[in-house]
This record gives structure tokens, C-alpha cells and sequence, in this order.
């Protein structure tokens, strides 16, 4: 079989956004929460420094062995008459990815780094990484219910933050174990 030529192989060769986006992928399929699966990962430059994904803490029951521990709570969403509560239901158990990758990453190897997510930070999230010397987020799934205020506080302290574009396929051996 002929060999492929430079330019073949620069077809097949990932881009960097996708070379760690599936890395992030990957790492998510960690999570032991049946409810939600989420990657996070630091790099800078184009060095990885860290990775996380959502669980209970170490030596802590997680959702695998004690179940997802469940809240309910209210949630406005725009409905074609205007403004509507929906009830939702999510899982406490879990540290989120991003919370971990914090814990479990130096302050030093965060300045001027990015964070790559599978999904769009919830707010508490957002609201620490942006206190966290982080300067770009680049996320996959999207998560409507905080979007807008998560989009303006990044907006205001100049932190780059956009969603891989439209066609990016996470790998497939990632599954997509996502309720919302
Ligand atoms: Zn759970
Ligand atoms: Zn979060």
C-alpha cells in the first residue's frame, strides 16, 4: 500500500480544538453519575495539566454505589406564551469538573491557560473560573439555563468563551449519557 502523502495526512490529522475535546470526552466517561457525564480539562499552550470529571468525593458513596442524590427545583424557561416554570431535577452528589479541575490544579499552570468542558459551565462553575487566572473556556454541549448570565460575566472579565463549532463529533466510545 502506497504511503499517504503530507497532504493526506494533514486531512485526517485533528485539529487541536478536537484533539482535546475528545480528550475531554474521554475523561468524562469517568463520571460514575448516571444522570450527567462531564470532562474538563486545563492546557496551556498546547500542554495538558490537568483533567477532571464530576464525582463525589474520594472515598465518598457515589452515584453508582448510593444513587444519585436528587433535588428539585424551579426553572424559568422562555415558552412561545411568554415566561414559564418548569420543575427539574438534578444530582447533588457530584463535585462539578470544572470545581474539581480547580481542586486539583495549581494557581501557576492556571494564568493565562484554557479550560476545555463538554458542556457550557453552569454558573457556579463560570463564576470560578473566572476568578481562577483562566483567560479562555471552550465548551461542546450547550446549557441554556444559565447561559446568558454565564455568556456576560465572561464577556465583562475578558475571558474568551465559545463553543466548538457546528459538525465537531464527540468519540463515539464516549456515549452520551446526558438528562437534563
Ligand atoms: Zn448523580
Ligand atoms: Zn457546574
Amino acid at each position: 500500500m502506497p504511503s499517504a502523502t503530507p497532504a493526506q495526512q494533514d486531512a485526517v490529522r485533528k485539529d487541536w480544538d478536537t484533539y482535546f475535546m475528545d480528550i475531554a470526552y474521554m475523561v468524562s466517561t469517568r463520571s460514575r453519575c448516571s444522570r450527567r457525564h462531564v470532562g474538563a480539562l486545563l492546557v496551556q499552550g498546547k500542554k495538558l495539566l490537568g483533567t477532571a470529571y464530576n464525582g463525589a468525593p474520594m472515598g465518598v458513596a457515589d452515584c453508582s454505589e448510593a444513587g444519585c442524590m436528587i433535588v428539585e427545583e424551579w426553572e424559568q424557561r422562555s415558552g412561545e406564551a411568554g415566561p414559564e416554570m418548569i420543575k427539574k431535577q438534578r444530582c447533588i452528589r457530584t463535585i462539578h469538573a470544572e470545581q474539581n479541575l480547580l481542586l486539583f490544579t495549581d494557581r501557576i499552570d492556571r494564568e493565562g491557560s484554557t479550560v476545555y468542558v463538554t458542556d457550557q459551565p453552569c454558573w457556579t462553575c463560570a463564576n470560578m473560573l473566572a476568578n481562577s487566572g483562566i483567560s479562555e473556556i471552550v465548551f461542546h454541549r450547550a446549557y441554556p439555563k444559565d447561559a446568558d448570565k454565564v455568556g456576560r460575566l465572561m464577556e465583562q472579565k475578558g475571558i474568551v468563551f465559545r463553543r466548538l463549532e457546528e459538525g465537531y463529533e464527540p468519540p463515539p466510545q464516549a456515549g452520551l449519557a446526558v438528562t437534563d
